[in-house]
C-alpha cells in the first residue's frame, strides 16, 4: 500500500526538511527459493529534505520476518535493519538526472515513501538464510537434524556436496 506524504507547505523551499517516523504494512517477499513472511509492519524514520533538485529521503527501517533456514529447514525469525534512500522529483525535472540515479516522482504534491522503505528492507534480507551461523544442518547421509541428534555417520559426510548423491546412486568412492 502506498505511504503518501504531502509535500506542499512542508517542503516547498530549498533546505526545508521534515522527519517522518511511522510504520507501514509489508507483504510476503520471495527471493528465489526463500520466502520471508513479515511478522511486524516496517518501522521507519526518514528525514525528508528539499535539495533544490528534488526531495531526498534518508534514514532507517526495520522489520521482523519469518523464514526457513537453508541448512536445517527449520523456521526462524530474523530482524532486518536497513538504510533507506529515496529521491523524488517533479515530472520534467528528471531530464537532467544521470541515468543511474534512481528516482520516483512527486505527484500532486505528494510522494510515496513505501517503495524506498520496502526496497531497502528487501535488499537487506539475508541471502541463503541460516537460523544460526553455526547451524549443523541436515545429515546428507541419514537425514537427521544434526542440531538435535548426533548421528553415527562419518563426520565428513557433510563435507562433500556429492555425499547425498553417492547414496542415491549407490556409487562407491574408493573401490
Ligand atoms: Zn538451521
Ligand atoms: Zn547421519
Amino acid at each position: 500500500m502506498p505511504y503518501l506524504f504531502v509535500t506542499r507547505g512542508v517542503l516547498d523551499a530549498l533546505s526545508d526538511s521534515r522527519v517522518v517516523s511511522d510504520t507501514l504494512d509489508l507483504t510476503e517477499v520471495r527471493l528465489g527459493e526463500d520466502v520471508f513472511t513479515p511478522l511486524t509492519p516496517a518501522t521507519f524514520s526518514l528525514t525528508l529534505s528539499n535539495t533544490g533538485a528534488g526531495i531526498v529521503a534518508s534514514g532507517t527501517a526495520c522489520a521482523t520476518f519469518r523464514t526457513r533456514c537453508v541448512r536445517c529447514l527449520c523456521e526462524y525469525d530474523t530482524d532486518v535493519d536497513a538504510e533507506v534512500d529515496g529521491f523524488y522529483v517533479e515530472v520534467g525535472d528528471d531530464v537532467d538526472l544521470p541515468e543511474e540515479q534512481e528516482r520516483e516522482f512527486i505527484t500532486d504534491e505528494r510522494i510515496d515513501l513505501e517503495p524506498a522503505v520496502v526496497q531497502s528492507l528487501v535488499l537487506s534480507l539475508p541471502f541463503a538464510p541460516l537460523h544460526s551461523p553455526d547451524c549443523a544442518g541436515i545429515c546428507p547421509s541419514c537425514g537427521v537434524d544434526r542440531n538435535e541428534v548426533a548421528c553415527a555417520c562419518a563426520p565428513d559426510a557433510g563435507g562433500s556436496p556429492f555425499a547425498a548423491l553417492k547414496d542415491l546412486f549407490g556409487v562407491e568412492e574408493d573401490v
